[in-house]
């Protein structure tokens, strides 16, 4: 074995084990430094290349696995996995559009095989592959405890299959003392989904874990503490209420249309905002917020008007599709208009598509989309930080919207609108919860629901629909009706 080989090896274990992504980095910084010291390395434009591992320097946004989040889905399908048999092999990085050429000297099986994992590595953010790998390692070296070694276990195997499921049980029962069901159910996720890549039935299909699970949640009492979500009432209430001292004009339009657009559009912070920052000052992986050039003004004989968000990359969208959902302009309702509102902000902080704007120019290497969909420096970032009265480059923070929705909900406190305490539950979640959820309390159906607000599946919503009461306000109306109709019947008939 080469020694980069030994030495990847040897980081992958530290690294899973560590647990923490800053830990990791700095082992993954270490390694590079190492590998370049023994000339192992050679480096790319803004990237380096150990072996055939390619360990991008710079953080680049949403633009699929990384080098780090690569080498930890290589934990997961390769070294203690039943993803994929064998040692873990290089993984290339792979994105849409962009083939880069294998190492020399492999075989085309070889090739084969790292295509279909570059293809199941892309299926899922690195968070959530950080979070599997972690639970597989944990379920792996219980299996070892038991004299199980899961990285011999074979896909046609029954017994295998078999071994899986009991130890699942006994991990899940081992594990209920100590854990909080979120935190067993998780594992259980991680297992299952191995186990689905691999080929194997869903092992949730398992009737006696299936009970245990179900047992576990009511003994346990599933701890849901949800965000507020930010009802119709408390909008309105928010757009009527008047700037007071202290706050900048131009902060004051930002709120406004940060209010009205998200809870409008469905939209996550992480769309909204971007990911954030880690402590080091990278930006994180996944979508990297709203850029001005994202947003279209439709002017459409006056009835239509509306807005036209492009939410380019989402958390449940890593192969970014992207997908618009339009908001229409209200206006007999000039305050809460939320044309109205964005176009109030973007004047005052004088943001408008650019004329270097790069959004949708063909030919983009970057991105290798027909129609370029990269971050958009010309334009820049929709909703900003703003500072002193003074517009940021940068995005708003995501605590920073998290304290100004509460410094707005004081206010409705303070006015008698919402009861004391509910503006400590209140977060950026809540603009989506609360749109969806004032929605469906109007009567609109999931379909609907999951389609404005970008979801895959119809039960998309279900986890942010707080559950208004009004919502069921129709079965009783439809009741009433069903005994005026037979009163009046009864009436005819007389
Ligand atoms: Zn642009
Ligand atoms: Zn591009």
């Amino acid at each position: 074995m080469m020694d980069f080989e030994k030495e990847f090896e040897r980081q992958l274990r530290r690294r899973t084990g560590g647990g923490s992504t800053s830990a990791a980095r700095a082992a993954n910084k270490k390694a590079v430094a190492g590998a370049a010291a023994r000339g192992q390395l050679h480096r790319e434009r803004g990237s380096v290349v150990w072996g055939a591992i390619r360990v991008d320097s710079k953080k680049r946004q949403g633009r699929g696995a990384e080098a780090l989040g690569q080498e930890t889905v290589c934990e997961f399908l390769g070294q203690g996995s039943i993803g994929f048999e064998g040692r873990c092999a290089p993984v290339l990085l792979k994105r849409r559009g962009r083939d880069e050429a294998p190492p020399e000297g492999w075989t085309e099986d070889q090739v084969e095989l790292q295509e279909m994992r570059d293809m199941v590595v892309q299926s899922r953010a690195r968070g959530t592959w950080d979070a599997y790998a972690r639970w597989w390692q944990t379920f792996s070296s219980y299996a070892s405890s038991k004299g199980e070694q899961t990285h011999q276990w074979r896909r046609d195997s029954e017994r295998d299959r078999q071994a899986m499921s009991h130890l699942l049980r006994r991990l899940v029962n081992t594990m209920r003392k100590q854990y909080a069901y979120g935190t067993v159910n998780m594992m259980v996720t991680a297992v299952a989904r191995a186990a689905k890549d691999f080929g194997w039935p869903n092992p949730r299909d398992d009737d006696v874990l299936a009970a245990m699970l179900k047992g576990l949640a009511h003994l346990k009492g599933m701890n849901k503490k949800k965000q507020q979500a930010m009802l119709g009432e408390h909008v309105k209430a928010i757009m009527a209420l008047r700037k007071r001292g202290g706050v900048t004009l131009v902060q004051w339009a930002l709120l406004k249309a940060i209010v009205i657009v998200g809870w409008m559009a469905f939209l996550r912070v992480s769309e909204m905002l971007g990911g954030g920052k880690l402590k080091s000052g990278e930006l994180k992986d996944g979508p990297s917020g709203l850029d001005v050039c994202d947003v279209t003004f439709v002017t459409d004989q006056g009835a239509n008007n509306r807005l036209e968000v492009v939410v380019r990359s989402a958390k449940n969208d890593q192969a970014m599709e992207g997908h618009t959902t339009s908001v229409y302009a209200d206006e007999l309702e000039g305050e809460a208009c939320a044309v109205q509102r964005l176009r109030d902000w973007m004047s005052l902080a004088q943001l408008k598509r650019s004329k270097g704007c790069t959004k949708g120019r063909l030919g983009c290497e970057d991105c290798g989309r027909k129609k370029c969909i990269c971050d958009c420096t010309a334009c820049g970032k929709m909703f900003r930080s703003v500072t002193h009265g003074k517009v940021q480059p940068h995005p708003m923070a995501r605590s920073g919207l998290t304290r100004h929705l509460r410094a707005l909900y004081a206010r409705l406190e303070e006015d008698g609108v919402v009861p004391e305490g509910m503006a400590e539950t209140v977060s950026g979640i809540s603009l989506r919860a609360g749109g969806v959820t004032e929605a469906a309390a109007m009567g609109i159906e999931r379909e609907l629901l999951a389609g404005h607000g970008r979801w895959k599946s119809n039960s998309g919503p279900e986890q942010y629909d707080r559950q208004d009461k009004r919502k069921f306000k129709g079965v009783t109306a439809a009741l009433q009706r069903s005994l005026q109709d037979h009163s009046e019947g009864k009436k005819r008939k007389r």
